[in-house]
């Protein structure tokens, strides 16, 4: 583990907490070259109420992920995630996993399990390299 990676996941934990989310918070941020070129929260798309939630508490389909977010953004600009490194508080869902792909990131970080690992076994699968470090690690 490189005190860049940690440097990076503890931003990353800062981004998730401007997340409007109440169930879940989660923060994305992609560097390349030892810059970031982007980042990202859980919420809805601009333009819609700040709130993710239903009346049940049942998150609203439309929120985007944080790394869809971040890559997203990457789509309006004139950066690109190829080669890049994605650092997120919470390992991706499968619909996430995708787009990791697609955009051409080639490494992902991360503190938490998503209580769904196939989007962590697709991306192995297709060699993107993948290093987990846990909370309390982060902490030391
Ligand atoms: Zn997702």
């Amino acid at each position: 583990m490189n005190k860049f990676d940690k440097a990076y996941l503890k931003m990353a934990q800062e981004w998730a907490k401007l997340s409007y989310c109440e169930r879940k918070q989660v923060g994305a941020l992609i560097v390349k070259d030892r810059m970031i070129i982007s980042d990202g929260y859980n919420g809805t798309p601009s333009g819609f109420e700040n709130c993710c939630e239903d009346a049940d508490g049942k998150t609203h389909w439309y929120v985007l992920h944080a790394e869809a977010n971040a890559i997203l953004k990457l789509a309006a600009s004139t950066q690109s995630a190829k080669g890049a490194t994605l650092y997120l508080t919470l390992s991706p869902c499968k619909e996430c996993s995708k787009l990791i792909l697609q955009a051409g990131i080639t490494r992902l970080v991360y503190i938490n399990e998503y209580s769904d690992d196939d989007g962590i076994s697709f991306l192995r699968n297709h060699n993107i390299e993948i290093e987990q470090i846990s909370d309390c690690e982060l902490k030391k």
